[in-house]
């Protein structure tokens, strides 16, 4: 069967995602304060807010228009590292969605592995590098995978991604950071989440709170970071 998501769908899900890291401007910088600067939680609040204000009036024809006008909004109000990483990501879904007001799965896929790939290359990091491409590169190839043989249950589907990312911070709670601010602190890193890493969890489990089955959180700070 052929699974499409509809713009209102994908709006939806970014004011969700909005909720999610409003809520949590103070934890998610107190995770990145164990390792990092602090400013990660406050950084992403503050331009999300801007979206969440502006997204019920944004006038766009398509998810690619809606999704490039968040762009801009990211890019703009977003601080820190944060802002150039989630913008580059906001504005490679948006250039694969350009021109269509619904997505197959296959193009949702391609949005995100466009994302991860201008993601790349605008941080320069990899996979291993303790940085939200260690949750985001394994979510877009089960994605990838899952629309290659025609996922039945999208909502099973998103409990799938929710779950690998979920992981991705216990998995990489040992590792060093060696890119972005708590690569700075060098082995200080090495006992803590990446608070990107988190937030992406958090975002795929209230997503999948949202439109899919529900999930219990694996990693405590994604149990105390869910709605
Ligand atoms: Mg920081």
């Amino acid at each position: 069967m052929t699974t499409t998501i509809s713009q209102a769908q994908i709006a939806r899900a970014v004011d969700v995602t909005a909720d999610t890291v409003i809520r949590n401007e103070h934890y998610f910088s107190d995770l990145d304060g164990l390792a990092g600067d602090g400013d990660f939680g406050t950084s992403l609040a503050t331009g999300f807010k801007v979206m969440k204000r502006d997204l019920p009036t944004i006038d766009a024809a398509d998810i690619g228009a809606l999704l490039m006008k968040l762009s801009m909004i990211v890019s703009k109000h977003v601080g820190g590292s944060s802002g150039p990483i989630w913008g580059t990501g906001f504005m490679k879904a948006a250039m694969v969605a350009k021109g269509k007001t619904e997505v197959t799965l296959e193009e949702l896929a391609q949005m995100i592995g466009n994302a991860v790939d201008g993601i790349m290359a605008r941080g320069g990091a990899q996979l291993g590098d303790k940085t939200l491409l260690d949750a985001v590169i394994p979510v877009a190839e089960r994605l990838k995978a899952a629309a290659a043989t025609g996922a039945a249950d999208t909502g099973a589907l998103l409990k799938d991604l929710a779950d690998i990312a979920d992981g991705a911070v216990d998995s990489t709670r040992s590792l060093v950071a060696r890119r972005g601010r708590a690569s700075q602190v060098g082995l200080r890193s090495g006992d803590t989440p990446d608070p990107g890493i988190v937030a992406v969890a958090t975002i795929l489990t209230d997503w999948t709170n949202t439109f899919g089955p529900g999930r219990t959180a694996t990693a405590p700070e994604v149990a105390k970071a869910i709605a």
